[in-house]
């Protein structure tokens, strides 16, 4: 078995939805980044792209390659569930948690489990997604940004 970590942040501008988990949420805001700044998907590569010990996503997808600009990360979330299989690795289980002041994400988290699950090829049961806000405190609980940690355990295959 192997595990990794991965943590992200991003900070929130100007804008009119986030993409959170795959799902585009509106809001008068934005999340300020060259991908499409999913936080919680850059944090799930992070934990898998660990656990394979592959290094980061900023090294697979530098963020100064015009090819990434914009991109759905759940682009790069298959490219990193690739990279396990080829290498006989599948996952055990992904826990992630969210952490914002806004926008609300329980509305959407069974959607993002979905998202999640399907770019990875597993089952829905095999992905917990967790959302907590600072309570006020630091730079997210100003509503500054938004971040996520995620940790996923990968199995051998027999
Ligand atoms: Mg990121």
């Amino acid at each position: 078995m192997r595990i990794g970590h991965g943590f992200d942040a991003h900070r929130l501008g100007e804008g009119d939805h986030v993409v959170l988990g795959g799902v585009r949420i509106a809001c008068d805001y934005g999340l300020v980044a060259h991908s499409d700044g999913d936080v919680l998907i850059h944090a799930l590569c992070d934990a898998l792209l660990g656990a394979l010990a592959l290094g980061d996503i900023g090294r697979h997808f530098p963020d100064h390659d015009a090819r990434w600009a914009g991109v759905d990360s759940r682009h790069f979330l298959r490219h990193v569930a690739a990279l396990a299989a080829e290498r006989g690795w599948r996952l055990c289980n992904a826990d992630l948690s969210l952490i914002a002041e806004v926008p609300k994400v329980a509305p959407y988290i069974e959607a993002m489990r979905t998202n999640l699950a399907a770019d990875l090829d597993v089952a829905t049961p095999l992905i917990n997604v967790k959302a907590t806000t600072a309570e006020g405190m630091g730079a997210i609980g100003r509503r500054e940004g938004i971040a996520a940690h995620a940790v996923a355990l990968l199995q051998a295959n027999a």
